[in-house]
């Protein structure tokens, strides 16, 4: 287990080439409870109060927050040591933390691949052992996907099962905060410690949080496998896929009934995904002036030209980008075409799962199509990147719990994550299952 002397060593020693922290500061938390003396990391979109919060973009290089997320007071009560604040791409708009307004970060287990994004920094920072587990978040994929590339377990928790109070708004109807670590069990120790009802975000859900019960027979349980999400699925690499068949016999071993199912709008799911974040962002980051932290324009002619020159010389290429095209998705004339279909996309790629869960208890896909790629591959080609995110914009979408399990590695010893998407808010079925999944296939890294 990482202490709080080994984390503080593995940073000094390897973070200069990893590059998992834009922030290292050592903040104790409570003497006792239930993470005494562990040592986490935040990401960098997530409130320490004293601490610089960039959401890795130069608009905000310079802003303290005062108080701390409500995530991080329960993380403190609970005895966690804050061990500094994780890279990520800007505002958690990418899949590799290359776009980071600051540096990329590394994968720890072969620093010439991308750790995943955008939480690649908190992924990266425990599988180097330079924290024990790190919180994340994930708006379509940002907590599983870096888990996956990095040999880690990592929760996507029901959307408004953790609360987002103290944590930079990206596309608000997606947003959920979650950890990751090496082991699914200590991602279910931090889940228990930061999910449940907070006054302090409206869209928090008012939901017993349930105690997991660990298991070591699957007899009975009904996986779900859409042929969407593996056979049938485009793009999908020979290693994973057959890795996938591997999981779903291991699970079969144990009891398990696998039942197939279809969820026929996953094929919508990307184009859908990226118009409500977009839209959403785009509201979302209007706050960002460049005024009172970022950088002020130099001798702008009026007012507008203020605003305008800040934001386009703070803002990088590709949060512009999601600007343009979330204004637009929502301008008069085009919000019906674009806008209001996505909704409606959304909500059938909602009714596609709801309907899985009359005939299975939990559905496993892969968490990517693919294992981690070179740094640089796809920072050129925007669309190839939002199409890594094929298999996690649906659970979000459908506001679905979502883990991602480490599953051994493929040919060229490159990481394999699975994901398990569970019932509203039933974390404790996909946590107890993938448990099972992790023990199973359990390599190096775990
Ligand atoms: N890769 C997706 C995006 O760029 C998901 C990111 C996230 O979950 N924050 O929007």
């Amino acid at each position: 287990m990482t202490t709080l002397a080994a984390a503080e060593a593995q940073i000094a020693a390897r973070d200069a080439e990893i590059g998992a922290f834009l922030h290292v500061e050592t903040l104790r938390g409570s003497t006792d409870g239930p993470l005494a003396g562990l040592p986490i990391a935040v990401k960098d979109n997530i409130a320490v109060a004293g601490q610089p919060m960039t959401a890795g973009s130069r608009i905000l290089r310079g802003y303290v927050p005062v108080r701390h997320a409500t995530v991080v007071d329960r993380l403190l009560a609970a005895g966690a040591v804050l061990v500094g604040k994780t890279n990520l791409d800007e505002f958690g708009m990418g899949s590799s933390t290359e776009l980071s307004a600051f540096k990329p970060t590394r994968n720890p287990l072969d620093v010439t691949r991308v750790p995943g994004g955008s939480s690649g920094g908190s992924a990266a920072a425990v599988a180097a052992g330079m924290a024990w587990a790190s919180l994340g978040t994930d708006t379509g994929g940002s907590i599983r996907q870096p888990a996956a590339f990095c040999g880690l377990a990592g929760l996507k928790p029901t959307y408004g099962r953790v609360s987002r109070s103290g944590v930079v708004a990206y596309a608000s109807s997606l947003d959920q905060v979650g950890p990751l670590a090496k082991t699914v069990r200590e991602v279910a120790q931090v889940y228990a410690v930061i999910a449940g009802h907070d006054p302090h975000d409206s869209t928090s859900a008012d939901q017993p949080v349930s105690a997991v019960a660990w298991r070591d027979d699957l007899a009975g349980l009904r996986i779900g496998v859409a042929r969407e999400h593996l056979d049938a699925a485009e793009g999908l690499d020979p290693d994973v896929q057959a890795r996938m068949h591997d999981v779903l016999r291991a699970l079969q071993d144990r009891g398990a009934i696998l039942v197939p199912v279809s969820l026929p709008h996953t094929r919508h799911g990307i184009a859908a995904y990226y118009l409500v974040a977009t839209a959403e962002a785009s509201a979302n980051l209007s706050r960002y002036d460049g005024l009172r932290y970022g950088q002020r324009a130099e001798n702008p002619q009026t007012l507008e030209a203020l605003y305008t020159q800040s934001r386009a010389q703070s803002l990088g290429q590709e949060v512009q980008r999601r600007i343009l095209l979330g204004t637009f998705a929502l301008s008069a004339g085009y919000q019906d075409a674009f806008y209001q279909k996505a909704c409606r996309v959304r909500r059938k790629i909602a009714d596609d799962f709801h309907a899985a869960w009359q005939t299975c208890d939990l559905l496993l896909s892969p968490t990517s199509p693919v294992p981690p790629w070179p740094l640089g591959q796809m920072t050129d080609d925007p669309l190839a990147m939002y199409l890594m995110d094929a298999f996690t914009v649906g659970p979000s979408l459908a506001g679905l719990p979502a883990l991602s399990v480490p599953v051994g590695v493929d040919r060229q010893q490159l990481p394999i994550g699975a994901q398990l998407v569970g019932r509203p808010f039933d974390e404790a079925t996909i946590l107890a299952v993938g448990d099972v999944v992790q023990r199973a296939f359990a390599t190096g890294a775990a």
